[in-house]
């Protein structure tokens, strides 16, 4: 018999249960023991769902009361020494604090997990690291598990991947020195799970599916030495790649068995796989922990056959990684329409899936014969639905050209043009679009969104607004300006929700971070623009003012990145349809009026592929989408673009390639880091570097703008640089946005003094230099 597992299941709870039970203990409102008796409920109603699905062994670990990597940490002891805890006796509270930051200490950073939109706290690594042992949480979920008749499968991060995604702090040359007091705690724990009774430990190294440096890759076959002598069966598991480079690597470690995932490895030949070197198990993740899609069983199976016929019992089903990056039940989307519906499976059709994988190959097809035939139903319905294939938008695609990325001239003369139309002084100020969303102003959506108010109400309410935004603006003297975005409850659902092809859920909730969810629409057929979405909002915003109205789009990437996407075609061709659709909402805002668009590419970065080797390709095409939205209009329309944080210094000659006239970008909170990467190269468009932080209510000084103004003038020449925060103002309340603008303008202005005082100088130190 083979066996059916999952990497890991999502913890929120189906009804983000967790996150409720996380905010109110934050309050203050109940106590740890609440807490721990809502997360004992959750884990065991997780287990009883992989169990009834029909898996053998459940996943115990994979629960986390913030972030798994924080977890491993806490049961390692190696909490960052700076907070003063007690790693042997760390409650609740202070494991939050590690999160959340408290008077004394800044939270943990937290960074993206791999190519996810996870979130992970990353570990401080120095020389006063230790993993003496701290909670025993892991122990007591193991225990809890076994109490309850499950037979549990215990998931660990492993050793190297956790040295690897952490940050050395001081006193170390490199991680790896950590690497054998850090060897000794992992043997202490799983002779502490043998001890237990536990007889499958899977072990997750997921670090192998990046550019991993080779002191690390030298470390694996040692490692897994030491971790395999007294401890219960590993099972090695990676995911997220492609690791065919490795297979020679993984197939000598002394471990029970390894873990592939076949979405991303997709090409991995039956070949390599039926001829997985005795005796390790190879637990195939054929199922996409990662995506909505449903599973194609019978291609799937005809994947898994000669594999299964080949290893027998050492064939193990799964998913490709953790479901923690889908929603939890389908069930739940009662309002979705069903054609849809029947297109998608979420983590626990997933576990159904992967049983159904496991019956046939055990007892034949005949067995599973109904679920083959839905699959088959399922598949074909998605093939040949009209809803996914739009004649008119495969016509636009293939007709487009060349000249369809290029803007007529190039920046020079475009930004000549452009000045002399706007006649912007020199640091021009903006703001990268949304103002203060009040609970007004989200209450009128919703009711609106409820149908409680009539759509002319609801006109009104947001006009209002809008017109409130717009005079504040010009009160505070800023040269161009923005409508403010409250008719947007999010950047990608508001145009999601105006495009044919996308899809929305109503419980399609899963972890960012912590207690933060998002649910992210999907793509499942040709995106189509069939009206404006913004023409009239925008038009309205710049017949109040003089001044220049900023129209506000989001881009391809962003709108790909942050949606579950279509498996039925590669994320280039979704991106080009996107990009259409926004290219006809450009030239009808330029149409309408409107002389200045920005489109937002906040997750540009993100998209960048895991391994260097595939970035070339993703950024052409993500450049290309970006002008295919950008290239249809005038010279003396100014495009902008607004990217926030990430690292940017290293895709710098992709950014000036999109060509946008204007980038506004997050920099203040690393002091202007992102300007280091502009002594190499120096882009050749306007930018606005973000003077200040707007995640938090601080004001800053008009000094401290001032200053950072200065910083950025020694790379970006005085005509190129603009003056913004460094994102949108939707979270922060009014009086310091007030308060924040005003300094912000007083700065640009004090700058403007400066420059021409400057100016002047160079004036007369020519004047003198003149020869008589
Ligand atoms: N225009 C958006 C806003 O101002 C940009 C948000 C973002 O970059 N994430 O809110
Ligand atoms: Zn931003």
């Amino acid at each position: 018999m083979s066996l059916a597992h999952i990497p890991g299941y999502p913890r929120i709870g189906a009804h983000r249960e967790l996150k409720f039970a996380l905010e109110s203990f934050w309050r203050g409102d109940s106590n740890e023991q609440q807490l721990q008796e809502l997360a004992a409920s959750l884990r065991l109603r997780h287990w009883q769902s992989q169990a009834d699905a029909g898996l053998d062994l459940v996943t115990v670990g994979d629960f986390a009361y913030y972030d798994h990597v924080l977890q491993t940490l806490a049961l390692l002891g190696a909490i960052p020494e700076r907070f003063g805890f007690d790693p042997a006796s760390l409650n609740l509270q202070q494991y939050s604090e590690l999160a959340r930051g408290n008077n004394q200490q800044f939270a943990m950073e937290m960074t993206k997990w791999f190519d996810t939109n996870y979130h992970y706290l990353v570990p401080e690594w120095s020389q006063h690291t230790r993993f003496d042992g701290g909670t025993d949480w892991l122990f007591d979920e193991v225990s809890q598990a076994q109490a309850a008749g499950f037979q549990p499968k215990i998931v660990l991060l492993g050793p190297l991947s956790l040295l690897a995604l952490g940050k050395v702090k001081s006193g170390l040359s490199h991680a790896l020195e950590l690497l054998p007091p850090l060897l000794s705690a992992y043997q202490g724990i799983l002779q502490r799970l043998q001890q237990q009774g536990v007889t499958w430990v899977q072990i997750d190294e997921p670090v192998l599916s990046l550019d991993l440096d080779a002191a690390y890759l030298a470390q694996f076959l040692p490692c897994y030495q030491a971790l395999s002598l007294h401890a219960p069966k590993i099972l090695l598991a990676s995911y997220f790649g492609d690791v065919s480079q490795h297979l020679d690597l993984l197939q000598s470690l002394p471990v029970a068995g390894v873990h592939l995932d076949l979405v991303r490895g997709a090409h991995l030949t039956t070949d390599v796989l039926a001829n997985w070197p005795a005796p390790q198990v190879l637990s195939l993740g054929v199922v996409d922990g990662r995506n909505i899609w449903r599973t194609d069983l019978r291609r799937a199976l005809h994947k898994l056959q000669p594999v299964h016929a080949a290893l027998g019992e050492r064939c193990w089903i799964s998913s490709s990684c953790s479901l923690l990056h889908v929603p939890v039940d389908l069930d739940s989307e009662t309002r979705l329409d069903s054609e849809l519906k029947n297109w998608l499976a979420f983590a626990n059709q997933k576990i159904t899936e992967i049983q159904t994988l496991r019956l046939a190959l055990d007892q034949g097809e005949a067995a599973v014969a109904a679920q083959l035939a839905a699959s088959d139903q399922a598949v074909q319905s998605r093939q040949n639905s009209k809803r996914i294939h739009n004649p008119l938008v495969q016509k636009r695609l293939q007709a487009i050209a060349a000249k369809d990325t290029q803007r007529h001239s190039g920046f020079s003369e475009r930004i000549r043009a452009q000045q002399e139309k706007w006649q912007l002084p020199l640091f021009p100020t903006t703001t990268i679009g949304s103002f203060p969303q009040t609970p007004a102003i989200r209450q009128t959506r919703a009711a609106y969104k409820r149908a409680e108010i009539s759509h002319l109400d609801y006109l009104e309410k947001m006009r209002a607004e809008i017109s409130l935004v717009v005079s504040k603006q010009e009160e505070l003297g800023l040269d161009v300006l923005v409508h403010g975005e409250p008719e947007r409850n999010d950047m990608v659902e508001y145009f999601g929700e105006q495009l044919w092809g996308y899809g929305f859920t109503d419980f399609g909730w899963v972890q960012s971070y912590g207690s933060r969810c998002v649910k992210p629409p999907f793509i499942y057929g040709d995106v189509y623009r069939p009206e404006a979405m913004t023409v009239s909002w925008s038009a309205y915003a710049q017949s109040l003012t003089d001044k220049p109205m900023k129209g506000m789009l989001t881009g391809p990437v962003t709108m790909l990145q942050w949606s579950f996407v279509r498996d039925d075609q590669p994320r280039e061709v979704t991106a080009r349809q996107i990009a259409l659709a926004l290219r006809d909402e450009v030239c009808d805002l330029e149409q309408a009026g409107i002389g200045m668009i920005q489109i937002d590419e906040p997750a540009f970065r993100e998209g960048l592929p895991l391994r260097q080797q595939d970035w070339a390709h993703y950024l052409d095409w993500a450049v290309q989408a970006f002008q295919l939205c950008a290239a249809g209009v005038r010279d003396t329309t100014q495009i902008h673009t607004h990217m926030c944080y990430s690292e940017f210094n290293d895709i710098l000659p992709w950014i000036a390639a999109m060509d946008a006239d204007v980038i506004t970008i997050e920099t203040s909170r690393s002091d202007m880091e992102l300007l280091d990467g502009f002594s190499s190269f120096s882009y050749p468009n306007d930018i606005g570097p973000g003077v200040y932080d707007i995640h938090s209510p601080r004001v800053p000084k008009p000094e401290e703008i001032a200053r950072l103004l200065g910083k950025a003038r020694s790379v970006i020449p005085d005509a190129r640089l603009w003056v913004n925060p460094d994102c949108g103002l939707k979270t922060r309340q009014w009086q310091e946005t007030e308060l924040a603008l005003a300094n912000m303008v007083a700065a640009a202005r004090q700058l403007r003094l400066l420059a021409e005082q400057d100016q002047q100088a160079s004036a007369t130190v020519d004047a003198v230099a003149q020869p008589v």
